[in-house]
């Protein structure tokens, strides 16, 4: 589902951000990536969603060659991903639901419907009473699960993760990540940027990058 061919990505000539990664990831795999600040595991994920291109070698998507899809593609490539980056912060002036409903309402579906299925989406990462809550009347374990919710609602085939643990204390790291597992145990390919020890420990695949190589994981 997701391939990449001895990819690197340099930002600059002198500088690679990533170096000849192979890997393979499998329709319906839970994958982490770790690795400290700088290995590359950001620019990992941008290029799955076509938001960085591969220097040299290919990267693949759902078939799509990242290094080929033209502008009027991604939209396209995007929908099937639920993206879930530091960047993308909740809309602070309205309520959560607001915030869930947004990705729906975007993509032309009715506002009964939307409500609907975002009112669902807040079920499944355990939001379902806060629906009405404002995101800064809610922690940030909490606001990150409505982030999850919100990148979850078009029932995407592959969800990315940056470091969707960061700054969150034990309890609420774990329901993130139990969210997150909840997914992927409905099929949902996930893909999962964390330094969180304790998550690695249990995870089944470990991809490990250091200085933008791979170090364990790959293929
Ligand atoms: P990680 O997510 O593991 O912290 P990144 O993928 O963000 O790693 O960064 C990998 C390397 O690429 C770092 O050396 C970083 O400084 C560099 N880098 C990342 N984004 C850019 C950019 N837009 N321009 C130049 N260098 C970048
Ligand atoms: P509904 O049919 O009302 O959308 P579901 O219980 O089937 O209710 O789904 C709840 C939410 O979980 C929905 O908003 C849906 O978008 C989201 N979701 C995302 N991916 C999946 C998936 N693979 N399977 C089930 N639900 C998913």
């Amino acid at each position: 589902m997701i391939e990449f061919q001895s990819v690197s990505k340099q930002y600059s000539p002198d500088a690679y951000a990533l170096r000849d990664v192979t890997i393979n990831i499998a329709k319906g795999e839970l994958v982490y990536l770790a690795g400290p600040s700088g290995a590359g595991k950001s620019t990992l994920m941008k290029m799955v969603a076509a938001v960085e291109r591969p220097t040299s070698g290919v990267v693949t998507v759902n078939g799509q060659d990242i290094g080929r899809i033209r502008k009027a593609g991604i939209p396209f490539l995007r929908r099937n991903l639920g993206l879930i980056f530091q960047h993308q912060r909740l809309l602070n002036d309205r309520n959560i639901l607001a915030n869930v409903m947004l990705p729906l309402l975007v993509t032309g579906a009715p506002k009964a419907q939307a409500e609907g299925r975002a009112r669902a989406a807040l079920d499944k990462v355990g939001l379902g009473d806060r629906a009405r809550a404002l995101p800064l009347e809610l922690s940030g374990g909490e606001q990150q699960r409505v982030a999850i919710a919100r990148a979850i609602v078009n029932r995407p085939q592959i969800i990315l993760a940056d470091e969707p643990t960061a700054n969150l204390d034990r309890a609420a790291a774990d329901r993130v990540i139990e969210a997150l597992r909840a997914f992927n145990a409905v099929g949902v390919t996930c893909v999962i940027s964390t330094h969180d020890e304790q998550v690695l420990d249990g995870a089944a695949r470990v991809i490990h990058l250091e200085h933008g190589q791979l170090v364990g994981g790959g293929a």
